[in-house]
């Protein structure tokens, strides 16, 4: 091929096999040669139908005129290809049991892709139905054909997906998967839906309000051994057998959240310990992993004109004192200076984090207020 115009590192040829991206799918890859001349292409683009290529050159340099060779990277264009098609089969799949599922957008790679779509609820319930159905649809193989029509013709696909407004083109293509699914597409696709091999949703979340993303794999048994080998593990761990298992870690979820709202309940129930001296009560105590929001309902629960409330909460990150009283922020200073801390507050709270045992903070704190 013969290179027809250059515009800095972009480059037209009279004729071109390398596929633009468009419709999520990124642009092929790939050198771009002569004798004395070699570059790698790093994206290629459509521009009013003409196609530029990002060429970053790693020998000689390219004239109007001269003759290249184009080799495309054709393994990271096959698996592009699986994914592509793979994803016209899931949406379509998606859409068999949601028939409001909308797309939002696609983002296709070589090893995991994502389809983006708008939905109000989506589960994983729904998610394996579709990813069922779609490995039907591959095992089946079933024909992928290509149709050029004009645009107006359009409508003569029924259930045709189609972004109409998008194609600048009077002819469109349209991409049938057999006695399945209709969409207008300019990407590259399979011939028959089996050269897919498997597709496996790997996630499924949410990615906004009514919108979520379901991350795919496609070509990849691998994959479904990895997650059945961590399922397998996972009833090991637990004693339980298959039909029981999704029911059996709901269980344990809900007990763990349970117990833990109760140890925190217990927590903040304790006595805590209260000293007077000189008219001033000072309130202490030691707690484990406790909310900050209840220790702080717990010292106004006592807090008074002349009351102190120290308490020392033991986290991963180490000691944290919560002081409250008249002059928490003063009194966290001189400690924060004396015993080499981090951490502020203003007049009525304060809080600083320590490298000192539970015992001497409190003790310290009872000194500087005595
Ligand atoms: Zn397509």
């Amino acid at each position: 091929m013969k290179v027809l115009e250059i515009k800095q590192d972009m480059y037209k040829f009279d004729d071109t096999d390398f596929q633009p991206h468009g419709g999520g799918q990124p642009a092929d890859r790939g050198k771009i040669k002569s004798k004395s001349f070699e570059g790698n292409v790093l994206d290629v683009t459509k521009e009013d139908s003409k196609i530029w290529h990002k060429i970053e050159i790693t020998k000689g340099e390219l004239k109007k005129g001269d003759e290249v060779k184009a080799e495309i990277d054709m393994p990271r264009r096959m698996k592009l290809t699986k994914m592509h098609t793979g994803e016209h089969i899931l949406f379509k799949a998606l859409q068999t049991f949601l028939p409001d599922l909308e797309l939002d957008k696609i983002r296709l790679d070589e090893d995991e892709s994502s389809l983006f779509v708008i939905m109000p609820n989506l589960d994983w319930d729904v998610a394996f139905k579709a990813e069922e159905l779609a490995n039907k649809i591959i095992f089946e193989n079933k024909e992928v054909i290509l149709h050029k029509v004009l645009k107006e013709k359009a409508n003569e696909f029924k259930g045709l997906r189609i972004k109409a407004e998008r194609i600048k083109e009077p002819e469109i293509k349209v991409i049938e998967i057999k006695d399945f699914d209709f969409s207008a597409c300019t990407g590259t696709h399979c011939k028959t839906t089996k050269e897919i091999g498997s597709l496996i949703i790997t996630h499924l979340r949410s990615s906004g309000p009514g919108k979520y993303e379901l991350r795919f794999k496609v070509d990849n048994l691998k994959e479904f051994l990895e997650f059945s080998k961590l399922s397998r593990q996972g009833m090991d761990i637990l004693g339980t057998e298959r039909d029981k298992f999704i029911v059996t870690l709901n269980n344990l979820k809900e007990n763990y959240e349970k117990f833990k709202k109760q140890a925190r309940e217990a927590t903040i129930n304790q006595e805590i310990e209260k000293e007077e001296f000189n008219g001033i009560e000072f309130y202490f105590h030691i707690f484990e992993d406790a909310d900050k929001k209840q220790l702080t309902d717990k010292a106004n629960s006592v807090m008074k004109e002349n009351t102190y409330v120290a308490f020392v909460n033991k986290t991963e990150k180490g000691n944290q004192l919560l002081l409250f009283g008249k002059k928490a922020g003063d009194l966290m200073q001189t400690l924060l200076k004396e015993l080499n801390g981090r951490g502020g507050g203003k007049d009525r709270f304060a809080m600083g984090q320590f490298d000192k045992t539970a015992e001497e903070l409190i003790s310290r704190t009872k000194r500087l207020i005595a």
